[in-house]
């Protein structure tokens, strides 16, 4: 039965995500990753999402319910306003990336599963496209790092962490076990552009495909220089989070790597790929550590993008979502609408 006059309905609750390994950065190490999920109810239907708070990114479980806890969605009474809602959502405070995001993917998967349609064809792109996905190795031993390698075997292309001066030793490992097509983020962990130049050179006879974040993201003028001096494409992380970052910056990075939790969510994230690709950038589609719920999400934007590392689910122990596989290394969406996500327990 449809009441006459649905509403739309947001609750929030935290969970802590346990990973499978301490993970390690050029800036960090960690063991858990607070989250928190969201719903949107609506005249009988649930729509879920998610927001990730890796600790460098600033936001925090707290920070994130005090932001939802001022989303007042009584204005809307029709959620496939999706642009008129993001907008609102977006003006309550700047920052606040993830909780945003966790409205708009709950209110994506929503409007999915009004319209009884997955977002890959809501977008019309091509399930059939969605890309193998990377497995990320952090900075470690060379015996674990050799161990992780050979444990992601099923995996196409491993995602390679390093910092300044371990570079060799990190991929070195990896080569030891492998020899499959590598990306590299470097987390801004290089400080000289013509390090940077010679790193690029010896890991493109590595077979390495990228580079991202290379150096510092306000390194703005040697950033540029080694763009278009490198013989692989370096990619932007940390700096081009939004679409206004994107438009700023374009120029300086040779692709991107748009992720929801920076882009505030589908909608955004949706619109930097298609500026991205119309200006001639390569694209990636990647992740925090999420369930399944954010990862399936990010998902459905794979089969228009050129690279994906959708890992983050594959890395926790704990994820209570069911949703986007990944079989043999590849993406496989499922035809369910939405965001296509089965809440397990919780
Ligand atoms: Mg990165």
């Amino acid at each position: 039965m449809q009441s006459n006059n649905p509403k739309l309905k947001l609750s929030f609750k935290p969970f802590t995500l346990e990973l499978k390994h301490i993970f390690t950065v050029a800036s960090s190490s960690r063991s858990t990753t607070p989250v928190v999920l969201t719903e949107i109810e609506y005249d009988g239907l649930i729509g879920f999402g998610e927001a990730s708070m890796p600790p460098y990114l600033g936001e925090s479980q707290q920070s994130v319910m005090s932001f939802l806890s001022k989303v007042d969605m009584i204005g809307f009474s029709d959620p496939c306003c999706i642009e008129e809602i993001v907008q609102y959502v977006d003006s309550i405070a700047p920052g606040n990336n993830a909780a945003k995001a966790s409205v708009d993917i709950a209110l994506h998967d929503l409007v999915g599963k009004m319209k009884g349609q997955p977002w890959y064809s809501l977008w019309g792109y091509d399930p059939h496209k969605a890309l193998v996905t990377s497995y990320t190795i952090g900075i470690d031993t060379p015996e674990i790092v050799k161990q992780k390698a050979e444990e992601a075997s099923p995996y196409k292309i491993l995602k390679v962490k390093v910092a300044q001066g371990n570079e060799k030793a990190m991929i070195e490992a990896v080569r030891s076990v492998t020899d499959k097509p590598l990306y590299v983020d470097v987390n801004q962990g290089w400080t000289d552009r013509n390090y940077a130049l010679d790193m690029s050179y010896w890991m493109q006879e590595q077979n390495v495909l990228f580079i991202e974040q290379p150096l510092p993201q306000e390194y703005m003028d040697d950033i540029a220089w080694l763009s278009a001096q490198s013989p692989l494409p370096i990619m932007a992380d940390e700096a081009i989070r939004r679409l206004s970052d994107l438009k700023n910056r374009y120029g300086m990075y040779n692709g991107v790597n748009i992720k929801l939790m920076k882009s505030t969510g589908m909608h955004e994230a949706h619109e930097m790929l298609e500026f991205a690709k119309s200006v001639g950038m390569k694209t990636m589609i990647g992740c925090m550590t999420e369930t399944s719920c954010a990862i399936s999400a990010a998902a459905h934007l794979s089969p228009n993008a050129d690279f994906s590392d959708l890992d983050g689910a594959l890395l926790i122990k704990n994820d209570i979502f069911e949703g986007m596989k990944v079989v043999d290394g590849k993406i496989v969406l499922n035809n369910k609408p939405g965001i296509g996500v089965k809440l397990l327990s919780f």
